[in-house]
C-alpha cells in the first residue's frame, strides 16, 4: 500500500523527468507522498461560477446557479437513481445520486434557486454531476465561497511555468488515486472521542476543502494526528528508555548534609529545595533521570546544579557541568571552586582552548576517577574523553545544545547511563517544551531568592539621551556601577563596531570622572578578561561592551543595564541581558534605547519588556513574535519541522494530544492491542523514512 506513495513523482501524469528534478531541488518533493503533503499555505476563495453552457470535460469542480425542473427515480432496489434536470439560462445538466435518493429528493425543491457544485462528467453526449453539493442560493453563497489552494514554489519554478495552479493540476491528479490509498491511522475510539474527521477526507479537504469550515475541520484533524504522532513517540522513547537504562544509584546525601550545614553561602528558597528533593528522588529511583529544571534568570540554578552534584559525588561518582560558551564555562568552574575548596573536591575544566599537554592529564585523571568534576564546553563530548564512572552530566542553557549531543553523554561512562540535568536560561512556553523536551521530566524554580527587588524597566527614545546619562551618573555617585551594551549583529558588524566605539568615546567624554572598561568579540581573551575583572573588582564605574556579557559575568554591585538600539535585539536576549541586574540588593535600573522609528514587532519586544520581568511570560512573547523554528536555534533540532501544526496556535490542539497519546501508551505501551496497530505501522512506516525522527532519539 505504501508503495504507492513512494513512487517517484517523475511518474506522475504531468510531470515527467524534467519538472521532477525542479520539484525535487526546488521543494524537495521526491515521491507521491511527498506532493501529497505540500499542503497549500493558504486558499483563494473562487468566485467564478460557470453556465451550462460553458462546461467542459477537463474542467475542476464547478459551480452552478439554476433550478431544478424534474425528479426522477430510474432503477429499482440497489440499483436505483435519482436524476434531477438542473437548468439555468444557457441550458440543462443533470444530477445524479446514487444514496440517499429518497432524502434528497425530500430536501430539495422544483423551481428554487440553488447553487450546484461538482465535477462535471461527459456521459453518453451529455454532462451530468454525480452527487453534487447543493446548497439554496443566498445572498452570501451568490458571491461564491468555495476555495482554491494556493502552493508555495519558487521563482525558478514559476519561471518554468510551475507556479501554484500546476502543483494544483497535478494535486488533483494525484489525490484521484491517492484517495484509495491513504490509510487511516488514527483509531476510532479517537477519531470518536474528539470529533475528528477521517483521513482521507482530512487530506482531500486540505487541498480542495468545498467550504472555510470543512478546511477548519480537516486542518484540525491533521494537526491533531501530528502533534499526537509527536507526543507518541516521545512519551515512547521516555518509557523505553525507562525500561532499558538502569541508571546509577546515588542515594548517600552526607556530603551534601555536610555542605548544607556548614558551607551554604545563603539559605535555600523553597523552589530550590524542592527541585533538589526531585532530583534526589530520581537518582534513588534505579532508573535513569532525564529532567530539565526550567528557572529565569538569577533562580539560582547553579546552586541546584552543585547541590546534585554532591550527593552523586557522595555516592562515589563522578559529575560532568557542561556550558555552552568558554566564558560560562569558566565562570561556573570558578564559582563551584569556591563551593567544592572546604570540601576537597577535585575538579578540572575541559575547553576548545585547553592546552594538548594539560587534556592528557584530564584524560587520564577521568580514567582513574582522580577527578571528580569536570567543568567545560561542547569538548567534553568529544570521543576521547572517558570516565571512570559517570553519574550525573549538568547541561547549562541547554537551548543550545541538541538532543544528539545529550545523547553522546550516555557512551560516556562504562556500565550505566549518567542522569542527566537539563538547565535552561531562557524559559520556554509550555506548548514548545512539551515538544521540545517532550521526552523529559520537567522541575521549575518559580520562585527568586528573597530580597530581589524586582527590576524596573523604562524604554527611552534616543532624543532622552541626555536625561538617561544624567540618570546612570546619579546611580553611580550612589556607589553602583553600570553596563552599556551595543547589539553586535553579524552581518553589519563593521558598523556595529563603529557604534561600539563611538558609544565608548562619547561615553568618555560625558564621564571624564570615572572609569570605563569596554569589551567587545575582537580583543584577545586575556585582554577581556582583564578589563572584566576590572569591573567585578569596582575598579571601573561603567563596563560597555558588546552582547558578550550576555551569558556569564555576575556583579552584584551593577545595578544599572543600558541596551543601545534596544530594537535590534530579540526578547530571550533582552531578558538575558537585563538578567546580569538585579542581583544585588539595591533596587536595580534596565534602560532600553530606541530610534523613534520602531517597527510592530519592535515596539512589542520593548512593551513586553517594560511590562514584565516575567521570563515566562516573555518567552511566551517571543514564540509568537517570531515562530518556534528561530525560538534559541531550534530550527536544526528537527523536532519542530511541523507540517501543518503551528506551536503558537495550536497549544490546545498539542495538549490534547499529548493526553491521548499518553492514556494510549498507559494501558498499551507497546501498541500491542489490535485497534492500536495503525498507529504502530505509522509509527514504523515513519521512523524508517524521515531523518529528522533520528536526530531527536
Ligand atoms: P541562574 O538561575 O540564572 O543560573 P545563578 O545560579 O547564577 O542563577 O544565581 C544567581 C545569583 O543568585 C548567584 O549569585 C547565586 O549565588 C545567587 N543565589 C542563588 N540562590 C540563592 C539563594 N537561595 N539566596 C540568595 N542568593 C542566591
Ligand atoms: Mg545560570
Amino acid at each position: 500500500m505504501h508503495q504507492f506513495f513512494d513512487r517517484s513523482i517523475e511518474f506522475l501524469k504531468g510531470v515527467g523527468p524534467h519538472r521532477a528534478e525542479t520539484l525535487n531541488k526546488e521543494l524537495q518533493i521526491f515521491t507521491f507522498a511527498d506532493l501529497l503533503q505540500h499542503y497549500p499555505f493558504r486558499h483563494e476563495d473562487r468566485s467564478k461560477f460557470y453556465k451550462v453552457k460553458e462546461l467542459q470535460p477537463d474542467l475542476p469542480y464547478v459551480q452552478l446557479i439554476g433550478e431544478f425542473k424534474s425528479f426522477k427515480t430510474i432503477g429499482i432496489g440497489r440499483r436505483a437513481r435519482l436524476v434531477g434536470v438542473f437548468a439555468d439560462e444557457t441550458g440543462s445538466i443533470e444530477m445524479v445520486w446514487f444514496k440517499g435518493i429518497q432524502w434528497v429528493q425530500k430536501s430539495l425543491t422544483i423551481g428554487v434557486k440553488y447553487v450546484a457544485f461538482g465535477k462535471a462528467t461527459l456521459y453518453n453526449g451529455k454532462f451530468n454531476i454525480a452527487h453534487p453539493e447543493v446548497e439554496v442560493l443566498t445572498e452570501k453563497n451568490a458571491k461564491g465561497g468555495y476555495l482554491i489552494p494556493v502552493y508555495h514554489t519558487s521563482e525558478k519554478m514559476k519561471k518554468k511555468g510551475m507556479d501554484s495552479k500546476f502543483i494544483t493540476k497535478a494535486m488533483k491528479v494525484l489525490l484521484v488515486e491517492a484517495v484509495n490509498h491513504i490509510p487511516e491511522t488514527l483509531p476510532h475510539h479517537l477519531l470518536q472521542k474528539f470529533k475528528l474527521i477521517d483521513k482521507k477526507t482530512a487530506v482531500v479537504a486540505m487541498h480542495f476543502p468545498r467550504n472555510a469550515q470543512q478546511l477548519i475541520i480537516a486542518q484540525n484533524r491533521m494537526k491533531f494526528e501530528e502533534l499526537f504522532f509527536v507526543q507518541l513517540r516521545l512519551i515512547k522513547l521516555k518509557i523505553a528508555r525507562t525500561e532499558k537504562y538502569k541508571g546509577a544509584i546515588i542515594n548517600t546525601s552526607d556530603l551534601l548534609n555536610q555542605f548544607y550545614e556548614k558551607h551554604i553561602p545563603f539559605e535555600l528558597t523553597g523552589a530550590q529545595k524542592r527541585v533538589v528533593k526531585e532530583i534526589y528522588a530520581d537518582f534513588r529511583s534505579g532508573q535513569q533521570m532525564n529532567r530539565l529544571v526550567q528557572g529565569d534568570v538569577g533562580s539560582g540554578k547553579t546552586m541546584v546544579a552543585f547541590l546534585s552534584i554532591l550527593i552523586a559525588i557522595g555516592s562515589g561518582f563522578q559529575c560532568a557541568f557542561m556550558a555552552p560558551t568558554e566564558i560560562l564555562a569558566e565562570q561556573h568552574f570558578k564559582g563551584l571552586q569556591e563551593w567544592t575548596k572546604p570540601l576537597g573536591i577535585q575538579m578540572a575544566r575541559l575547553t576548545g582552548s585547553t592546552p594538548t599537554s594539560e587534556r592528557k592529564l584530564i584524560h587520564e585523571g577521568l580514567m582513574s576517577g582522580v577527578i571528580t568534576i569536570l567543568v567545560g564546553t561542547h569538548a567534553l563530548l568529544e570521543d576521547k574523553v572517558k570516565f571512570k564512572n559517570l553519574g550525573l552530566a549538568v547541561i547549562d542553557e541547554q537551548h543550545r545544545f541538541g538532543v544528539a549531543q545529550r545523547a553522546k553523554l550516555w557512551t560516556k561512562t562504562k556500565d550505566t547511563y549518567p542522569h542527566v540535568l537539563v538547565m535552561t536560561a531562557t524559559p520556554i512556553p509550555r506548548t514548545l517544551a512539551m515538544t521540545l523536551y517532550g521526552d523529559l521530566d520537567v522541575s521549575v524554580i518559580d520562585e527568586l531568592p528573597a530580597g530581589r527587588k524586582p527590576i524596573k524597566t523604562k524604554h527611552f527614545f534616543e532624543t532622552k539621551r541626555l536625561e538617561m546619562f544624567g540618570f546612570v551618573e546619579k546611580e553611580i555617585k550612589k556607589g553602583r556601577q553600570a553596563y552599556i551594551v551595543y547589539p553586535l549583529i553579524e552581518e553589519s558588524a563593521t558598523l556595529d563596531y563603529k557604534d561600539l566605539m563611538d558609544g565608548y568615546e562619547g561615553i568618555t567624554r560625558r564621564f571624564p570622572n570615572y572609569q570605563i572598561s569596554i569589551v567587545h568579540g575582537k580583543m584577545k581573551a586575556e585582554d577581556k578578561e582583564w578589563e572584566m575583572q576590572r569591573f567585578v573588582k569596582g575598579e571601573t564605574q561603567i563596563m560597555v561592551a558588546t552582547t558578550v556579557i550576555e551569558v556569564g559575568v555576575n556583579v552584584p554591585n551593577a545595578s544599572i543595564m543600558v541596551i543601545e538600539n534596544a530594537e535590534r535585539f530579540g526578547l530571550s536576549q533582552l531578558h538575558q541581558l537585563r538578567g546580569r541586574v538585579g542581583r544585588g540588593a539595591e533596587q536595580s535600573y534596565c534602560i532600553l534605547m530606541s530610534g523613534v522609528k520602531l517597527s510592530t514587532d519592535g515596539r512589542k519586544r520593548l512593551r513586553t519588556m517594560v511590562d514584565t520581568t516575567d521570563g515566562f511570560k516573555i518567552a511566551e512573547v517571543d514564540l509568537e513574535l517570531r515562530g518556534p523554528g528561530d525560538l534559541m536555534g531550534t530550527r536544526q533540532s528537527g523536532v519542530l519541522d511541523l507540517l501543518v501544526s503551528d506551536l503558537v496556535k495550536d497549544g490546545e490542539i498539542l495538549k490534547t494530544a499529548r493526553i491521548a497519546a499518553q492514556d494510549i501508551l498507559k494501558t498499551d505501551p507497546k501498541l500491542q492491542k489490535p485497534e492500536h496497530q495503525m498507529i504502530k505501522s505509522h509509527i514504523d512506516s515513519f521512523s524508517k523514512n524521515t531523518v529528522n525522527w533520528g536526530r531527536i532519539s
